[in-house]
């Protein structure tokens, strides 16, 4: 069998793009709209010859009454269950949101290794103060990536097989 990687975060922040980019196929639906993945989509993939199995997940939307969100929640709170690894996906463009919050005390609550990955750092010359916000959710210093322009990705796959 092989470790598990799943890749949670708020809707919106990228996760779809993120999964696609490292896969490298457009698997997974790239949406405007938030909430667009509602099933987990899986792939195997491998990096530096170790293999793995990586998940994109719906976004984690707050406690609602719609049927739906509710449905994508409890989705993404089995593959929480099930992965030996989390990537826990922000958006710098939108910076750090009380959404951002509660997706954080979920993955605390689960007591699996989570890192923290700060996407649409499109420019990595200088970064967004918005970065050092991400620092408050207490899950250390963001790993900047662009999942849009591939950029951070090689990094990001080293952190994540050493945590494997
Ligand atoms: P998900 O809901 O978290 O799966 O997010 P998606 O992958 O569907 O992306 C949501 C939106 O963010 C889409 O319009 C993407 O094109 C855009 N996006 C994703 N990654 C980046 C990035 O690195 N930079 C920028 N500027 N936009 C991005
Ligand atoms: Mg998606």
């Amino acid at each position: 069998v092989y470790p598990m990687v799943g890749i949670i975060g708020r809707p919106n922040v990228g996760k779809s793009t993120l999964f696609n980019k490292i896969v490298g196929q457009r698997i997974s639906i790239v949406e405007d709209k938030p909430g667009v993945t509602r099933d987990r989509i899986y792939s195997k993939t491998e990096w530096l010859g170790k293999n793995f199995i990586l998940i994109d997940t719906g976004g984690l939307e707050p406690k609602s009454d719609d049927e739906i969100f509710t449905k994508m929640r409890l989705q993404v709170e089995a593959a929480i269950d099930m992965v030996d690894l989390i990537l826990f996906v922000v958006d710098a463009k939108e910076g750090l949101i009380s959404n951002d919050e509660e997706v954080a005390d979920i993955l605390r609550r689960s007591r699996k290794k989570v890192l923290l990955v700060c996407n649409k750092i499109d420019n990595f010359k200088e970064m967004p103060a918005s970065y050092y916000d991400f620092m408050k959710l207490g899950f250390g210093e963001p790993i900047p990536i662009s999942a849009a322009n591939g950029l951070g990705i090689g990094d990001l796959l080293d952190d994540v097989i050493k945590n494997l």
